[in-house]
């Protein structure tokens, strides 16, 4: 059922069995696995269930007082970076796709704060559900299943030190979209727009919460109670709420440790080398995602195949030579900032390659690095002096890299020109002796990690392995927020896989 919440009578609390703050992947993802089950479910969106209200979205405004975050050479707004409507942030991400490693859930000794509570395999069966709500093909990432069926060719590298690894590219999936009617429709879901969670209401001396204040840009409010509660507003606005809910415990909720909030992570994306190679791109169109789009697979011709790969480190080398996670792809059509290669230029790199094989090289490409952030706990969203509309202090974003971060993207690609070397495939330049400056351009994939982590010990994260703050009985968390480390792949399937494992624990043993 869709609820105008403007049209609710404020003097009546709205009732349920959970209460889940935020309709995005995450949030849509639960309250669709619970669709017909015994269990009363109230969804709560803050924006419009179709159209982008800009006076919603200036809610989630904030100051970044850390490194700049850019997109295409330009500086983004923290807004900007997340939308409020039905579908969330889906509503305008690009749908590229990968499930994380199984070495990036592991303790690494050169990563502090490394070590996820759970495992890759507690993900497993959860990722092909991902895939479908996500609109991919089946859970597929080797390679060796993409150049069987596919007319692809073969891979340039895939050996001891360097993968070929895939991505697949969801449609992409625009989940207010696709699964606004189911939730319409559905007896058991009640689905309140305009309603903004203010704040997480706890009773003295009590581990669980009671309920939620909601209040509308009109100046209604609304309380909300529920057995269970589930934070999926991302991961810029989880922290928040969790910090600006501190009219019982001065500190906010799941602060006992001063952790929330910390340990904020993106995917810098690097452009920070240039190769020149000795193939055409038809023979490179295992790693072009703009060729790859027109694939069909007959056996799901609902999924057009979609996937693509990059070159990785593989497990072995990343621990030998203590690498974070990193992807390099070919962008077949270079839009970013130039690359940081310490000034040497593209002829430099196309003449050392004809100088060593004698041949002219065949295509020029800025590599593009996807990387890994290591954890770090200065790297922090904070709330604001500034108060949005509804008198909630604004989030403050302090995002920073460290040099170990750039240093580990630059040694990757020196793995990378190694093989490109040995393999005869081409010659990669890339800046060894010097960081790129503190005001280098570096990208971002809107990809907001780390601020609520995972971790088993409450003195070391927020939530525990079930997603479960620490230190109250029945609130949740679903978001990236709570990745422990973040790996270098995109974050939505694992999001949603970690939806879907948390959907299925409230259902068979909390509700
Ligand atoms: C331009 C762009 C491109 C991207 N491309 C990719 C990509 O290719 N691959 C990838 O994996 N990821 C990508 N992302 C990131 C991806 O969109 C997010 O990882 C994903 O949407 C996060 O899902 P979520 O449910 O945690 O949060 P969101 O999708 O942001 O949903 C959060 C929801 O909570 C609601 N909300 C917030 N605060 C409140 C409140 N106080 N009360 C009530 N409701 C609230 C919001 O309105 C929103 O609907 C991209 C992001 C952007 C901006």
């Amino acid at each position: 059922m869709l609820i105008d919440t403007r049209e609710l009578d404020p003097s009546e609390p709205v009732r349920g069995d959970l209460c889940i703050v935020g309709a995005g992947a995450a949030g849509i993802t639960i309250a669709t696995e619970l669709i017909g089950a015994d269990t009363e479910v109230i969804l709560l969106e803050s924006g419009d269930s179709e159209v982008l209200d800009p006076e919603t979205q200036d809610l989630g405004a904030g100051a970044n007082v850390g490194r700049t975050l850019t997109f295409l050479g330009s500086e983004l707004s923290l807004a900007s970076t997340h939308l409020r409507i039905l579908g969330g942030t889906t509503m305008h991400w690009n749908g590229v796709c990968r499930p994380l490693d199984v070495e990036d859930f592991e303790q690494r000794r050169w990563i502090p704060d490394s070590g996820w509570p759970i495992e890759r395999a507690d993900l497993d069966p959860y990722y092909p559900g991902a895939q479908e709500l996500l609109a991919l093909g089946p859970f597929e990432y080797d390679w060796q299943y993409w150049t069987e069926n596919y007319d692809i060719g073969q891979p340039l590298i895939h050996d001891d030190a360097v993968a070929t690894v895939m991505y697949q590219l969801s449609p992409p999936a625009r989940f207010g979209t696709l699964y606004r009617e189911d939730l319409v429709n559905a007896a058991n879901v009640r689905l309140l727009i305009w309603a903004n969670a203010t704040n997480l209401n706890i009773e003295p001396e009590s581990d669980r919460l009671a309920s939620v204040t909601v209040a509308t840009l009109e100046g209604d409010e609304v309380t909300v109670e529920a057995k269970v509660f589930v934070l999926a507003a991302g991961g810029i606005e989880v922290p928040r709420l969790l910090l600006a809910s501190n009219d019982v415990r001065r500190a906010g909720l799941g602060n006992q440790h001063d952790l929330v909030g910390r340990y904020f992570m993106e995917h810098p994306h690097v452009p920070i080398g240039l190769a020149s190679l000795g193939r055409s791109w038809r023979e490179l169109s295992l790693y072009s995602p703009l060729r790859y789009l027109e694939i069909d697979d007959p056996a799901q011709p609902q999924v057009p195949g979609r996937a693509y790969g990059g070159f990785a480190a593989t497990a072995a080398e990343r621990a030998s030579r203590e690498l974070l996670g990193a992807a390099v792809t070919l962008p077949e059509n270079p839009v970013h900032p130039p690359a940081w290669t310490g000034g040497l230029d593209q002829t430099s790199v196309g003449e050392l390659y004809e100088a060593e094989t004698g041949r002219r090289p065949q295509v020029d490409a800025q590599l593009m690095v996807r990387a890994e952030q290591a954890p770090n706990p200065e790297s922090r969203v904070t709330l604001s002096e500034e108060r949005d509309a509804l008198g909630l202090p604004r989030a403050q974003l302090d995002w920073r890299l460290s040099d170990q971060d750039i240093e580990s993207v630059q040694r990757t690609l020196v793995v990378l020109a190694e093989r490109f070397g040995v393999h005869q495939v081409g010659r990669v330049q890339v800046e060894q002796n010097a960081l790129p400056p503190a005001d280098w351009p570096i990208e971002v994939g809107n990809h907001h990690m780390g601020t609520t982590r995972m971790a088993a010990d409450p003195r070391r994260g927020v939530v525990d392995a079930n997603c479960r703050v620490h230190d109250v009985a029945n609130l949740y968390v679903a978001s990236s927020s709570v990745f422990t480390t973040s790996g270098y792949a995109n974050p939505t399937l694992t999001i949603v896989a970690l939806a879907l494992r948390l959907a299925e624990h409230l259902r068979t043993q909390i509700l």
